[in-house]
């Protein structure tokens, strides 16, 4: 039995998780999990060592020939480190070439957005699709959108990831929608993020109602017949199809995944291609629109995959 271990470290909380794989990697089965709280304001050394404490185990049990580690933040491919992003314990550490040296193995970083991108593609909805269509999951090009705390985007161009020519690619969340009222944190206005995210959402309901509640409870109000929280949604969904059409312009893209929190909610995302078509410069351009079907755990299939695509 071969076994790959992929880690997914986010803001609030470490996955790590270990699966058997097949020869060609077309299936991955997980066989055991654990999760930790990525403590904020903790060290990178001691993260380190937990993660290392929380890794020796599984690996005496389960000896892995890879292991790939998804971050939530931009990478500098070169250096190896994570240079942007909400976890700023990891931000400018050698986490790849540490991990590497003390568990003497193979070990890959990979922005987490891409993590889920490549994991929904190979072996979540993207399978399914390329079952459908008779053809293979490397043929399409799709994009992978976390709708979550901020809006993140990882791009396949015919079944490889495009990072772009300086890694940047995909940052989707600060591309600019329509003027806001305050700025982002990456100091632009008007990026996506402030009105596509949990937060978003949050705050264009906040505008108009004068009181904010969470996603949730807006969601709850709006099954109730609340005409405040229906207009929040009615929102959210004319700004997403301006912006998937604006994607979809440039891009032309097979299919479209969602996932983050917000990827949950049928009445913000049901639909939508209704929405978006009609904006499509090309009535020949009929992306598709898929709910994620990986879950939470996208990012670790995705890290493990990262790490077999690149020792196999
Ligand atoms: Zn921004």
């Amino acid at each position: 039995m071969k076994y790959c271990i992929g880690i997914d470290i986010g803001g609030t909380k470490t996955e790590c998780t270990v699966f058997s794989t097949t020869l060609d990697h077309t299936d991955l089965t997980p066989v055991h999990s654990k999760r930790f709280l990525t403590i904020k304001d903790s060290s990178y050394g001691v993260y380190l060592d937990q993660l290392h404490l929380e890794l020796r185990p599984m690996l005496e049990k389960y000896p892995a020939m890879a292991v790939g580690v998804g971050v939530p933040g931009s990478l500098d491919y070169l250096r190896e480190r994570m240079i942007a992003g909400g976890t700023k314990i990891l931000i400018n550490q050698p986490l790849r070439l540490d991990l590497a040296t003390l568990l003497k193995l193979p070990v890959t970083l990979e922005n987490d957005a891409n993590c889920f991108a490549l994991a929904e593609a190979y072996l979540g909805v993207g399978k399914k699709h390329a079952i459908e269509k008779n053809r293979e999951p490397r043929e399409f090009s799709s994009l992978g959108l976390i709708l979550g705390t901020g809006l993140g985007g990882g791009l396949l161009l015919q079944g490889q990831l495009w990072r772009g020519s300086f890694n940047a690619a995909a940052e989707i969340g600060h591309s600019f929608l329509e003027q806001s009222l305050r700025d982002c944190y990456c100091k632009q206005n008007g990026c996506a993020e402030l009105f596509l995210s949990g937060t978003g959402f949050e705050d264009q309901y906040e505008q108009i109602n004068g009181a904010r509640i969470s996603a949730v409870k807006i969601l709850k109000q709006a099954e109730a017949g609340d005409d405040i929280a229906q207009q929040a949604i009615t929102q959210y969904r004319n700004r997403l199809a301006h912006f998937l059409a604006n994607l979809n312009n440039i891009l032309d893209l097979d299919y479209y995944v969602f996932g983050g929190g917000l990827s949950l909610a049928k009445p913000l995302l049901s639909g939508i291609e209704e929405l978006v078509y009609p904006k499509l410069f090309s009535p020949a351009s009929r992306p598709l629109f898929y709910g994620h079907s990986l879950g939470d755990s996208a990012g670790v299939y995705g890290a493990a995959l990262c790490a077999l695509q690149k020792t196999s």
